[in-house]
């Protein structure tokens, strides 16, 4: 007999600097292997060209610290000043239907979900050269401004120094149907952890 105990899906984590393409990466893996992608909490200001509840849920600081309180969230951390978290719910009950669950966060985060659930795949997205990310983050009409584009940028480099450390895969994304086809075989295990 098959409970839902008995079905187990997988949890993929993809991380990288701001700028590598990481929604879309994660939207066409979305699409490929009709995976589930967690919708993070966040007090940072919505962009306009974003949807409450579709890109993210867009909490006040007070609302998020509420929710930490009542352990709400798979993990939270604080990115560029402001909170950013996993609710915990959607993605257990995701797994608990057997689906490949996604969850775009950062590498504080990842190390969290990696603690709890040591089965979860890590995955980091580079870029092909580091001119790259700023020139995608002035072109992604974001309308961030100087000073957390720099802080974006100096961040890039110590979370990739931490990637290489603790992801099982690093991927680069340069041609976006290569780097979409890697993710894919890692997820679907034909490609291996490399040693
Ligand atoms: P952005 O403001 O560019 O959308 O996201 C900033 C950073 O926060 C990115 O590295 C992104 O992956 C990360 N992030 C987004 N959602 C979450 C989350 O739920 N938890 C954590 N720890 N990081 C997140």
């Amino acid at each position: 007999m098959t409970s839902n105990q008995d079905k187990k899906g997988k949890l993929v984590i993809i991380s990288g600097p701001s700028g590598v393409g990481k929604s879309t990466v994660c939207s066409r893996i979305v699409e490929t292997l009709d995976a589930f992608l967690s919708v993070s909490a966040t007090t940072r200001p919505q962009a306009a060209s974003e949807v409450d509840g579709v890109n993210y849920c867009f909490l006040t600081r007070d609302d998020f610290e509420k929710r930490i309180r009542q352990d709400d969230f798979l993990e939270y951390a604080k990115v560029f000043g402001n909170y950013y978290g996993t609710p915990r719910q959607p993605v257990e009950a995701a797994l608990n239907e057997g689906r490949i669950v996604i969850l775009e966060i950062d590498v504080q985060g990842a190390l969290q979900v990696k603690k709890q659930r040591p089965d979860a795949t890590m995955i980091f997205l580079l870029p092909p050269r580091t001119d790259i990310l700023q020139k995608r983050m002035d072109t992604r009409g974001r309308g961030e401004d100087q000073e957390s584009k720099k802080d974006r940028l100096q961040t890039a480099g110590s979370e990739i120094a931490a990637a290489w450390q603790h992801y099982d895969h690093m991927v680069v994304n340069d041609d976006l149907e290569q780097a979409v086809q890697e993710v894919v075989a890692i997820i679907e295990g034909k490609i291996e952890e490399p040693l």
